[in-house]
């Protein structure tokens, strides 16, 4: 391997270290296979690599091929036990025993004085503090890259853990060793074979490169009064462990860990365990910390975490668990950590009774970094997140801001027993890992909070958002299979909307035909039963039926759980139930939103259908056919209303007599429909005109009653399902008449929560009132309301004024954003200042999506230039600042030029999974709509061939523009008449077609 210390720096903050792993040799192989991933050796510190026998046994390939059926050959040894084959997934397989020992030095030193840095490196190194392995020790495999073998001086170093007590036989010579770049392999060719039942001990010694990309172990820097502070932390999930240390790195394989850290005076090291020694010792001179922690449980390698800050922390109990909260210092003191801190015993005593299992681990460490590319992760014991989503702010934070915390520690809480101690065997099913603990994430939040009523948002969050992605013919089954998941991006990719959003929507659905007692009863025998074992999907719906089974007669299901869940796991998509109300026969096909896909799918599930007539819930009924025939649906005069509550994973459609009847009751008394219906009719008809199975004007007909409609999730559904009207139609003639419109259906709603809240000085008592109140007056600054521009300019102008910020918490991301909207270069230099200045990350976060705002082209320009500075925009948001400057109508050209001009320095610089390139393409293609724009899409796939994690969303964007330019050739018109209609029919003089700007500078002026 080249000297070389990666692309990012012009030069090296190295780290170090050595690890030890166990392992029995079951069939005889002279191939050892680990993987590694840019841990660099120099002609001084040769990287030396060794551990697992492996993935593949045969001759070196060309392809770098990949045999996964060969690791079912390869058995592990814990430290006493001979475990059974890993293709037995019946036992845990581990090889147990992995001593890990890293040094990185103090943070802030690394940084500032490198130089000094790799004097102890080199100097620790040969103290043989760092390196070196006893080759006395027959059984142990010596492998060395240059054949000096070197011993360990100090035993405490090299691990307590490597004790002698092995068999007889010498390990064979190694031969020769190489990487497979593709498989992220590191394969070991020995002179003879290993020996069969012998047991084995790897060492290896590493470099790795601290960078700051996010991966593996990486530097994550912030300022603090002035000055620049360094945490060294890491993101092992899903495969930068091995950029970490030589690891087997998959979930399968898994093993108890022996971690050591040593790092400057001064800094606390955190890991999975606690700390189990911390003792202060020199190193030829040199002051360090040395930090041993307590061995893990058996766990896979994706869950490791590593953190050395001069962080502070806040601490209590739940039980025997002690709870520690960890962010900067300042944040603190600020009180920014106590609402976690609240919420995680709750919810872990929640959690514990739910699965009826105890937490299986002593302590429960939760962490915010000020970089972090994820929204959090689970590391088991460590768990790590952005700031946004951990800390929380009483005075400065949204009531939004205290949900996501709630519901994203729950989830990630949820990951401590389901995902940590049972865990998928292959990232084939990441969608069961992600979509369990996104369901039992609202179950956590509305056990800390009962009256938000969060567990019904999931149907907004979650169930409409996924219908959107999960109707296109690109869509893909939630189940992959285990051979087409192999390279790291096969599995980035695996982590979508698809895996998190429709996992939860169907495991809600079978949680609501099974009823939460049997659910429950099935999910705690499955934890107990694999407990720090691996599974299989089917693992779990075989413990459910047995809970069915036990349950005999509470639950009567129309086949197997396994049958039922089938048709969900492995087909794509999702259908479309229609009933006929004038016969009572009941129809599903699959729901695409692009009417004439190229490919016809004949898909069919077994479906639960809970459905109402007017006032009175019926009997459940399930439809198992393509079609069939309910004669109580045959309805007479009455509607019928289906899928209550959205707890089904489908669409519904009805006869045009019975959407009349709906819709008229919508305008007559909208309360007798449940509230979640009300949002469903309307998602459902937009989306069922989208793919031409309803009539459009009869889906703008659901919006007429939100002239009367005060509730949160009617009005979100509306709103999305306008935004996509405003993506498409903000630059063409239907702008005007569309504004008018909105403007026409928001009012109301503008003045209604003028009228609750006083004038605007009090705060809407309900959780999702709050909500709604923001989209009263986001929509009504948007469309021109006159009285909400006064009143958001007025609130920024006081800002700049005085500097002093009365702005409600809840109203900051649409107020800011009105104002860069209507301002100029003073507002929006305010607005950088400000989010520059931010000690909160969830206020920097509001800011930087304001600063999107703008409608100033040569802002825009700047703004996503600083996206390519990390200085300016920290990497982990370079994303999502290009694509808010996509959704601003001013900057959709912009953007699209940016990423395309940028893209190869993009994709090659920031590496192929670190960058969330799926979303960017998504994010900057979302407006595409004409011939012209699906040509420079085909085009720019031409011009760079490989995609990585962003393949799909580039085949999708492509459906989405053909689909956007059918809809608008087919429905543009309809859509300015019907709009026009409106309009006429209730015409105001103050009706303007001016965008929110211009009407602003006209008030303010
Ligand atoms: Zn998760």
């Amino acid at each position: 391997m080249a000297a070389v210390c990666g692309t990012h720096r012009s030069d090296c903050n190295p780290f170090t270290g050595h690890s030890t792993v166990e392992f029995e040799c079951v069939e005889p192989t002279d191939l050892i296979v680990i993987h590694s991933s840019q841990l660099l050796g120099d002609e001084n510190f040769p990287a030396k690599v060794l551990v697992d026998i492996a993935h593949r046994v045969g001759p070196k390939s060309a392809s770098g091929g990949y045999n996964r059926a060969i690791i079912a050959k390869i058995h592990y040894l814990s430290e006493k036990t001979l475990i059974t084959k890993l293709a037995a997934q019946k036992s845990p397989l581990q090889y147990n025993g992995v001593k890990v020992s890293i040094f990185a030095d103090q943070p802030t030193e690394v940084y500032q004085q490198r130089k000094k840095f790799q004097d102890v490196r080199k100097r620790c190194r040969d103290a043989g503090l760092l390196s070196g392995f006893v080759g006395t020790w027959q059984t142990r495999l010596r492998v060395t890259v240059e054949g000096a073998t070197k011993y360990f001086e100090d035993p405490e170093a090299a691990g307590g853990f490597l004790d002698d007590k092995l068999g007889e036989v010498s390990a064979p010579d190694i031969t020769s060793d190489w990487l497979e770049p593709a498989t992220q392999y590191l394969v070991v060719e020995l002179k003879g074979k290993l020996t069969t039942g012998q047991r084995y001990q790897l060492y290896t010694e590493f470099t790795g490169e601290l960078s700051d990309d996010l991966a593996g172990l990486y530097l994550s820097e912030y300022e603090e009064d002035g000055v620049r502070r360094v945490v060294i932390t890491s993101q092992m999930h899903p495969t930068y462990a091995r950029k970490t240390f030589p690891c087997f790195d998959e979930p399968a394989l898994k093993a108890v860990f022996h971690i050591t850290l040593i790092h400057s005076p001064g800094t606390i090291a955190l890991s999975n365990g606690l700390e189990a020694e911390v003792v202060n010792t020199t190193i030829d001179e040199v002051a360090v910390t040395r930090t041993r922690f307590e061995p893990t449980e058996r766990m896979s390698t994706y869950l490791l975490a590593i953190i050395v800050s001069d962080y502070a922390h806040l601490s209590s109990k739940e039980g025997d668990i002690l709870i520690r909260i960890w962010a900067r210092r300042k944040a603190i003191e600020e009180g920014q950590g106590d609402y976690a801190l609240n919420l995680t015993g709750p919810i872990l005593d929640f959690f514990q009774q739910y699965y009826n299992t105890s937490y299986p681990l002593s302590k429960s460490d939760q962490i915010a970094l000020p970089d972090f590319y994820y929204g959090a992760m689970e590391n088991w014991g460590l768990v790590t997140y952005r700031e946004t989503n951990l800390l929380y702010d009483p005075l400065t934070s949204s009531n939004r801001n205290k949900e996501t915390t709630a519901t994203i520690i729950a989830h990630e809480l949820a990951h401590m027993w389901f995902g940590n101690l049972v865990t998928l065997r292959w990232w084939n099913e990441v969608w069961l890992n992600e979509g369990f603990a996104s369901y039992v994430s609202y179950l956590g939040a509305d056990k800390a909070e009962p009256q938000w009523n969060v567990k019904d948002l999931i149907v907004l969050d979650d169930v409409q958002k996924v219908f959107a992605v999960d109707a296109l013919a690109s869509s893909h089954p939630l189940s992959s299979k285990e051979e087409d998941i192999v390279l790291p991006h096969h599995i980035s990719a695996q982590f979508d909307t698809i895996s998190y959003s429709k996992g939860a929507a169907v495991l809600r659905m079978l949680s609501d035909f099974l009823s939460e007692p049997v659910f429950v009863q099935g999910l705690k025998s499955y934890l107990n039963h694999f407990a720090y074992g691996n599974t299989a999907g089917t693992d779990l719906w075989d413990h459910l039926q047995m809970a069915v089974d036990a349950n005999n007669g509470t639950v009567t299901l129309p086949a197997g759980v396994n049958d039922i869940m089938k048709g969900w796991v492995f087909q794509m998509g999702f259908p479309v139930v229609t009933i006929d109300t004038s016969t009572g026969a009941l129809s599903q096909r699959h729901f695409l939103l692009d009417p004439e896909p190229n490919v016809s799918y004949n898909n069919t599930w077994l479906i639960p259908i809970r459905w109402m007539k007017p006032g009175e819930v019926q009997g459940d009924t399930w439809l198992m056919e393509k079609s069939g025939v309910n004669s109580e649906m045959k309805s007479g005069g009455d509607w019928v209303l289906a899928n209550i509550n959205v707890t089904g994973y489908y669409r519904v459609n009805y006869d045009l007599g019975n959407w009349e009847r709906l819709l008229t009751q919508l305008n007559t008394d909208h309360q007798v429909v449940p509230v979640i219906n009300r949002a469903q009719l309307v998602d459902d008809a937009f989306n069922l005109a989208r793919a031409s199975l309803l009539h459009t004007t009869l889906a703008l007909r659901t919006t007429l009653y939100l002239e009367g409609e005060t509730q949160y999730m009617p009005w979100q559904s509306a709103l999305n399902n306008m935004h996509y009207y405003y993506r498409m139609l903000d630059r063409t003639e239907v702008y005007g008449p569309l504004q008018d419109y909105m403007k026409k259906l928001v009012t109301p709603l503008f003045l209604y929560f003028k009228n609750e809240t006083s004038e605007w000085t009090q705060v809407p008592p309900g959780h999702t009132d709050q909500y709604n109140q923001v989209n009263a007056i986001d929509m009504a600054c948007k469309t021109g309301v006159a009285e909400c521009q006064t009143l958001t300019t007025t609130w920024f102008k006081q800002w700049m004024d005085t500097h002093h910020n009365t702005i409600h918490p809840n109203l900051r991301s649409s107020v800011y954003c009105r104002a860069m909207a209507a301002g100029g270069e003073a507002e929006w230099k305010f607005g950088w200042d400000q989010f520059k200045n931010a000690t909160l990350a969830s206020e920097a976060s509001k800011l930087m999506h304001a600063l999107a705002c703008t409608n100033d082209t040569q802002l825009l320009k700047r703004y996503l230039s600083y996206t390519l500075e990390p200085n300016m925009i920290r990497r982990q948001d370079a994303t999502s600042v290009i694509v808010s400057i996509a959704g601003n109508r001013e900057g959709q050209d912009l953007a699209w030029d940016f990423v395309r001009t940028n893209w190869e320095y993009m994709f090659t610089y920031y590496g192929k999974d670190s960058f969330n390139f799926a979303n960017l393409i998504s994010g900057v293609t979302e407006r595409f709509s004409t011939e012209a724009e699906l040509q420079q899409l085909k085009a720019f796939e031409e011009e760079n061939g490989d995609f990585g994690s962003a393949t799909l969303a580039l085949t999708q964007a492509y459906e989405r523009t053909t689909a956007n330019i059918n809809w608008l050739q087919e429905n543009k018109q309809d859509i300015l008449d019907w709009f026009n209609k409106q309009n006429i029919q209730n015409s105001s003089p103050e009706t303007s077609y001016g965008s929110c700007s211009v009407s602003w500078t006209l008030s303010t002026v």
